[in-house]
């Protein structure tokens, strides 16, 4: 959906792409999001990571600054901002900690883009006053037990009755799932159909027969909350329906598009976390009589990380730009992902490398870094399912 102050600022998105400059409402929200990581999200990421502990306080400051409506429409209280403003901040927050990274990824990307996208009128008005002033968190569950990169194989089931829909089955690995109050799901109508028999639901946690299974113990973005959803006879008013009947599979694949986006915005914010921590370190310290920074070998990983984290940001500028002009961007937001992950968990290794045992003892963040870098290889379709895409579309077609 193109945003709503994208024809005045064309000039600036053309900028934001080539890192001169960028729209005015998205350099502000970069300045406050830089601020914010420096202040609050750096000082506390270490402890959230050792405590496996919720970020509360960060999400609550962040709805606060109006964070959690980016791409909520003004009418209803957001900044009715796009994809670029959503990248740009989040960048920062990522760099300051990716565990509030991902939750806020989700809340945007994963939830109110879908609702923007594929709800009516009346869902907007119900959701998006709420969701902006981040009164309600939300999240995205399509993942199972036995089904993930194979999403049209879900085993979850609907089924009509009256006015109201009846969901079971079990996901897994749900971001948000404890806190979430609102969540994009899916379930099909009958399996044999795969992805024509999917439809998408808008669920409330207070809807019966709806509640929260097992947590999942991690080795990354340990701060943030992944869980089971249970549905029992979970019953969901007709209206909760997200799209039309049917197309529940599209929903998914748009979301996860731009979700993609996300997860390459949050490898970004991580791989200039690891680059700021290198600098920083190998100027601060001496080896045989020098800066270690000054040993031309460890430049050369400064120069390598600071080069493959321009390309990787520049492809992830270039996918959200093309969403926002609603643009056909499935193949960018692959290759974004793809290459920004990478580029990631390589900086992270060069980081680690560079602080020497320091590097693998826990009072250092790049040990947290390189754990936290590894999940944007995984979710939101793993790198391997990034290239299976990427080739779909640049691949001839026959005949
Ligand atoms: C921390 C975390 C948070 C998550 N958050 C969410 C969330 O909020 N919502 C949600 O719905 N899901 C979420 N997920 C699930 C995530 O999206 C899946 O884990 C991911 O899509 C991979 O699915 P899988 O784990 O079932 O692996 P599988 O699909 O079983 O894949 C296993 C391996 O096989 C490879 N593979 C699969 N198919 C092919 C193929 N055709 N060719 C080559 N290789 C292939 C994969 O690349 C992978 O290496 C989360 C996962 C984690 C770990």
């Amino acid at each position: 959906m193109l945003e709503e102050s994208m024809s005045e600022d064309f000039e600036g998105l053309l900028g934001a792409m080539l890192g001169t400059s960028l729209p005015e409402k998205h350099r502000e929200l970069q300045e406050i999001a830089h601020e914010f990581a420096n202040e609050v999200l750096i000082p506390a990421a270490d402890r959230h990571d050792r405590e496996e502990s919720y970020p509360a306080q960060n999400m609550a400051r962040l709805a606060k600054l109006g964070f959690m409506g980016i791409l909520a429409p003004s009418k209803f209280g957001g900044f009715g901002l796009g994809n670029l403003a959503l990248s740009v901040a989040l960048e920062e927050i990522n760099r300051g900690c990716a565990s509030t990274g991902v939750t806020l990824s989700v809340h945007n990307s994963l939830f109110s883009s879908p609702l923007l996208h594929f709800g009516s009128e009346e869902q907007h008005a119900r959701y998006f006053p709420s969701l902006a002033s981040g009164e309600i968190l939300g999240a995205y569950a399509i993942t199972e037990p036995d089904h993930g990169s194979d999403a049209a194989a879900i085993e979850t089931t609907c089924r009509r009755e009256g006015d109201e829909w009846i969901l079971n089955g079990t996901k897994a690995w749900i971001t948000n799932g404890s806190y979430a109050d609102v969540i994009v799901t899916f379930a099909t109508m009958d399996p044999s159909l795969r992805a024509g028999g999917i439809n998408a639901f808008v669920i409330e946690k207070s809807m019966p027969g709806f509640s929260v299974g097992k947590k999942e113990k991690k080795l990354g973005i340990r701060g943030s909350d992944t869980v089971q959803l249970i549905f029992d006879e979970l019953r969901v008013p007709a209206q909760n329906l997200l799209g039309e009947e049917g197309h529940g599979f599209k929903v998914a694949m748009h979301t996860l598009d731009g979700g993609r986006i996300g997860i390459a915005t949050q490898a970004n914010g991580i791989a200039q976390a690891c680059l700021d921590e290198t600098i920083n370190f190998s100027e601060s310290h001496q080896m045989f009589g020098r800066k270690l920074a000054d040993n031309q070998l460890v430049s050369h990983k400064i120069a390598e990380m600071a080069t493959r984290l321009e390309g990787a940001r520049l492809m992830t500028r270039k996918a959200a730009i093309l969403k926002d002009l609603g643009l056909p961007h499935s193949k960018e937001a692959s290759m974004a992902k793809l290459s920004a992950a990478e580029i990631a968990n390589d900086a992270a290794r060069m980081a680690l490398e560079v602080h020497g045992g320091m590097g693998i003892g826990r009072q250092s963040s790049v040990e947290r870094l390189f754990r936290d870098a590894k999940i944007t290889e995984i979710y939101e379709g793993t790198s391997q399912i990034q290239r299976l895409v990427i080739a779909r579309h640049v691949r001839p077609v026959r005949g």
